[in-house]
């Protein structure tokens, strides 16, 4: 499809209006010629040139575009760009050879595979591919391409990974698959304390299926959140989730970078109207003491005291009993046949961030806006992207602070600007990232194309700090077309950013 993603219940008829292949050309154009006006330009111009001399010549397979599926086209040219995510595949159809996956799972997974398969660079020039067996593979999953024109790019995204998820998963059948389920975050959460048990299983199961392990998905990461509250402090279970790609909003500003949508997404909101358990705990037991010391008078009073009320005190006091016990050890406790009171609503702080970094972060940059008519529209914001991304900033860092007012991790160890000597740090803790591949939407929300812009390596051995030894093209339908690393980073109008650990 042509639009972007909007949940089905603001879903509005789409139209659909693909923006011409000319004119497209027209923007990789004005994007090459507008880099290439100033002097310091022309040298980077003339040093591109004598490098491209030295580089061989490398040539890629286009997608023709079977109506409206210009989504499939850019997304399968940017998992191809992406090493690890072609390994999975690989290790995942080798799954199926050893029986594992039901047929229509097997079916995409097999097809997808043949197509990233084409999709590697060639030294002569190759004729486009028809991705209609993996279209018609897809096809099988329920309604999904059935109506092309409602489509996009990350919904795509999300189900090849899903059905790469399913396979894997059956071939594993622990609690370690379980856990790997693409679940987005904030949909299910696993307490730490859960959290700490499952790892003591997959430990367990991975030693009973050493031979027959299921292949690391290198989508997946996890990430940690926390809801506590200001007025006492108390801090809700950290809740674990894991994620296959993170569904950034993209600020309404004229310009933007990734850092500022990631910040946004990782940034500690205050919540008024939270009802925390704590408060109400320490409110029930403040109302069941006066209740009590009522009783209890009363009973002190009556010289015929009723079995009825003897009752109600031995009730009570039980009940008091049990709630320091709970405000004591452990709040979450069941209280059984207790009726909480609800205390005057508080302030919370609520904040997500990535505690375990994925190998490819997968970037979704959400751009719906909607409208008090009802209606969305294209949030037009530019995006600007880095070659190189330090998430640490973004990450629990390992420590996780219980401080109410306190962001869940302490200041980043970073240094965002890059100095060298700190990459190497940065590095080491899993946190450094190369730009990898960059769907790209043009038009309005409810109309235009996707396309592609994909790195291609051209030395292995070549130095990834350096970028010396990349390619960007961009590919579009059948076409791929050389571009500067300028114009992929300034472009702007991204859509699904895909970043691979280095
Ligand atoms: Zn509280």
């Amino acid at each position: 499809m042509n639009s972007l993603v909007v949940p089905s219940s603001h879903r509005s008829i789409m139209l659909m209006a693909s923006v011409g292949f000319a004119s497209l050309m027209a923007l990789g154009l004005l994007s090459l010629s507008s880099s290439q006006g100033s002097s310091s330009s022309s040298k980077r111009r003339t040093s591109r040139r004598k490098q491209s001399k030295r580089r061989p010549k490398v040539h890629l397979r286009g997608l023709y575009n079977l109506g409206n599926t210009c989504f499939l086209n850019s997304t399968l040219q940017s998992l191809a760009s992406l090493s690890s995510f072609n390994l999975y595949v690989e290790q995942c159809v080798e799954l199926l050879s050893e029986g594992n996956g039901d047929s229509v799972d097997a079916g995409i997974v097999i097809q997808l595979k043949e197509v990233l398969d084409q999709l590697e660079p060639y030294d002569s020039r190759v004729k486009a591919l028809s991705p209609r067996n993996l279209i018609s593979s897809l096809s099988y999953k329920g309604q999904w391409i059935a109506s092309r024109n409602e489509q996009d790019a990350q919904e795509l995204f999300q189900m090849l990974s899903s059905t790469l998820q399913a396979v894997a998963r059956k071939a594993d059948g622990s609690l370690l698959g379980v856990l790997n389920t693409n679940q987005p975050i904030g949909n299910s959460f696993i307490s730490t304390n859960q959290q700490q048990h499952q790892t003591a299983d997959d430990r367990q199961n991975k030693d009973r299926r050493s031979s027959n392990a299921a292949p690391e998905n290198p989508l997946l990461g996890m990430a940690a959140s926390r809801t506590a509250c200001v007025r006492c402090g108390y801090i809700e279970a950290i809740r674990h989730s894991t994620f296959d790609n993170l569904s950034l909003t993209v600020p309404r500003a004229h310009i933007t970078t990734i850092e500022e949508c990631l910040a946004m997404y990782t940034a500690m909101d205050r919540l008024d109207d939270f009802c925390c358990r704590h408060c109400s705990i320490v409110a029930t037991l403040a109302r069941i003491k006066r209740d009590l010391a009522e009783h209890k008078a009363h009973l002190a009073k009556s010289d015929w005291p009723s079995k009825k009320t003897k009752r109600i005190v031995a009730q009570l006091s039980e009940q008091q009993h049990m709630l320091e016990e709970a405000l004591a050890n452990n709040p979450e406790a069941e209280l059984k046949g207790i009726e909480l009171s609800r205390p005057p609503p508080s302030t919370s702080t609520r904040q997500t961030m990535i505690a375990r970094p994925p190998k490819i972060l997968a970037l979704h940059l959400s751009r719906s806006i909607y409208l008090p008519t009802g209606g969305t529209a294209k949030n037009p914001a530019c995006v600007q992207l880095e070659r190189l991304l330090d998430i640490s900033p973004f990450t629990t860092t390992g420590h996780i602070s219980t401080i109410a007012s306190a962001p869940i991790s302490g200041p980043s160890l970073s240094a965002s600007r890059y100095p060298k000597e700190s990459l190497a740090e940065v590095r080491r803790r899993n946190c450094l990232y190369r730009l990898n591949a960059v769907v790209v939407h043009s038009g309005a929300h409810d109309s235009g194309h996707f396309y592609a812009y994909r790195r291609i390596e051209t030395d292995p051995d070549a130095d990834p700090l350096l970028g010396s030894s990349d390619q960007w093209f961009m590919i579009s339908d059948t076409s791929a077309v050389e571009v500067p690393l300028d114009t992929v980073l300034g472009a702007g109008n991204g859509y699904l950013v895909f970043y691979e650990r280095i």
